[in-house]
């Protein structure tokens, strides 16, 4: 089954790849040589995971991409005061190459144009303008997770041909903004705009912002915590220049984009984007790159002003059928097969509200262990609510599975409108909905059954005094006569064929056919279910041990036809034939224990 995302992100790339407006950046001339046709989406989750679709390999130059991450290492290396008072914070709402200036100190209006940026550059740690640079060059790298080169052409095009940013640079100089040489801050400048990366790069950096300053994957500290949303409050106010207010406005994600083509943008707390198209518009952003990011932010509400509750949670723990399996006790083949089969049930304990990260991780995992899996149970007891999102997403998974022969049930979703609505309004045409239980126990023996192929089963089988698990090892002739002295009822579906609390009035049921639920009452008025029983199965047994009163209910499920059998009547054919009587608590010892160890498992799963 691939992922509903992987295949949302190829659905959103094929569709927004027919987008040709915008035109390759060409005032840096080696930049003219791109394929205008390059188009690469990536999305890192913050547990380092990341989908790709279309050229998510393909390198191109950094660009102006470059300045957040440039602007953290200023921070980091010399405080936010230090750095304040030489680089403001303010939307200039110019272009990107704006000469931008407060004009009464000379600082750049913000890190994000091109003079806050070389401003910016000059400000790194280091004695000398090289070890300037390897600063740079190692901090991109801890937000990339790996070493990171220039492309030499890039830099030498952009240096031979930069005379606005040298401009820039002289002007700096002039306000007293860089202190050192000008001209060696702008070729720094220049080779971090030519770092070469490709999108996925880009979704890690992002990602990195995301996850508090800490790449997903290497563990690595890019950045001190308190400078992370420094950086991203001037991504979010800055980073796509003349552009930036419509963009928070829309997509509302802090942003970087670069004329090579690049667009991060960072969910904080929950994803990093990275898109590589190099068509761009006349502000010098990515045309596809803002329609990836305005529809992404639109289908998956990522705008960072609507709330989302707390998705991490989304999954608290998983067990299989094997661990809790139903209270129904199985006929001797059903129990045989769920023996060897059981763990192929797999139960997910939902937690919390879940969003569209939450239910990414949900169904990765459910991914992983579909190899394995013959049915899912997702438990919603936990669940708080669903965005409609993430319940499309999880319908998509639903009919995923289904199509390689995997179940997705629910269970305890009844009556949780917060739940229900949404997963019901986003079910496909031509699905016909879910599965809903209203327990665990009646999910799991659902997904038994299904493991089982005994749907069909019960309903056609037809038990006997043989099969039932009282009289195992009693020869035929002895059963023959057991069987004379037997009556036959049959109780309408929905009778109660016993009631908890009544005087026992020594019958013993075996079950011919359908099935039957045992029961206990509750406080709350209520029942709870332990067991269901089908053909071949006995209950009512336990007067055998001299119980006077009934300790449970047994509902009839379906018609049920039972033949009855009186203590009495056993009773007197045991004085007869004693080998009935030490078969019979022979049977009853083995049954009691078998009981006994899946109340033990069940204790144990649920503790
Ligand atoms: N190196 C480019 C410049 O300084 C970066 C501009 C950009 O990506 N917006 O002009």
């Amino acid at each position: 089954m691939q992922s509903p995302i992987q295949t949302y992100l190829e659905d959103l790339h094929r569709r927004i790849a027919g987008l040709d407006r915008g035109a390759l950046a060409s005032y840096i001339p080696e930049l003219t040589k791109a394929d205008p046709a390059w188009f690469g989406i990536c999305l890192v989750t913050l547990d380092g995971v990341a989908y790709t679709v279309g050229d998510a390999g393909q390198p191109f130059t950094i660009q102006s991409i470059s300045k957040p991450f440039v602007y953290a290492a200023a921070l980091a290396d010399r405080g936010r005061d230090a750095v304040l008072a030489k680089v403001g914070v303010e939307p200039s709402g110019d272009a990107f190459n704006s000469i931008s200036l407060n004009p009464q100190t000379g600082a750049p209006l913000n890190p994000m144009i091109n003079a806050g940026a070389i401003a910016t550059a000059s400000l790194v740690a280091g004695d000398t303008p090289e070890a300037q640079w390897r600063r740079i060059e190692s901090s991109m790298s801890a937000f990339v997770g790996r070493a990171v080169g220039v492309d030499e052409s890039v830099y030498r095009s952009e240096s031979e041909t930069g005379f606005r940013n040298r401009a820039i640079a002289w002007m700096l100089k002039n306000f007293g903004i860089i202190d050192g040489e000008p001209m060696a801050s702008l070729e720094n400048y220049f080779r971090q705009c030519s770092v070469l990366v490709d999108c996925r790069d880009l979704a890690y950096m992002a990602a990195t912002l995301a996850n508090g300053g800490v790449h997903p994957v290497t563990g690595q500290r890019a950045l001190p915590a308190e400078h992370v949303e420094r950086v991203l409050s001037v991504m979010a106010t800055c980073g796509m220049y003349d552009y930036a207010g419509s963009w928070l406005y829309e997509v509302g994600m802090p942003a970087k984009s670069g004329v090579g083509g690049g667009i991060i943008a960072v969910l904080p707390g929950r994803f990093g984007i990275g898109i590589f198209s190099p068509l761009l518009d006349e502000k010098g952003n990515s045309v596809r790159g803002i329609e990836v990011c305005k529809q992404l932010s639109r289908d998956f509400n990522m705008h960072v002003f609507s709330h989302a509750g707390q998705p991490a949670m989304a999954l608290s723990r998983v067990y299989t059928g094997a661990d809790a399996p139903s209270r129904r006790q199985p006929g001797a083949d059903m129990r045989a097969c769920l023996n060897a089969q059981a763990h192929r049930i797999k139960y997910l304990c939902l937690h919390g509200y879940l969003a569209v990260d939450g239910i990414e991780y949900v169904i990765r995992r459910m991914r992983e262990m579909a190899p394995d899996t013959h049915s899912f149970i997702l438990d919603m007891n936990q669940v708080a609510g669903i965005s409609e999102s993430a319940a499309r997403l999880l319908n998509q998974a639903r009919l995923g599975f289904a199509g390689d022969d995997i179940a997705v049930v629910f269970s305890r979703i009844h009556e949780r409108a917060g739940i229900v609505e949404p997963l019901s309004r986003s079910a496909h045409a031509g699905d016909r909905g879910c599965l809903c239980f209203e327990d665990n126990d009646l999910a799991v023996e659902w997904c038994e059954n299904r493991l089982y192929g005994a749907a069909a089963h019960y309903a056609d089988t037809a038990g006997s005094l043989a099969d039932s698990p009282l009289f195992q090892g009693v020869p035929d002739d002895l059963l023959d006569q057991v069987e004379a002295l037997t009556s036959v009822q049959v109780f309408a579906s929905g009778a109660a064929i016993l009631v908890t609390g009544q005087a026992g009035d020594g019958r013993i049921f075996f079950i011919e056919s359908g099935q039957v639920s045992i029961l206990v009452p509750l406080q709350n008025g209520g029942h709870q279910r332990i067991a269901s029983l089908g053909p071949g199965m006995n209950f009512g047994e336990m007067v055998l041990l001299g119980q006077t009163t009934r300790s449970a209910s047994v509902h009839a499920d379906t018609e049920v036809r039972c033949r009855i059998l009186d203590k009495e009547a056993i009773d007197r054919l045991s004085e007869q034939m004693p080998q009935l009587k030490i078969a019979l608590l022979e049977n009853l010892a083995l049954d009691v224990a078998g009981k006994l160890r899946r109340a033990t498992q069940w204790i144990a799963a649920l503790a």
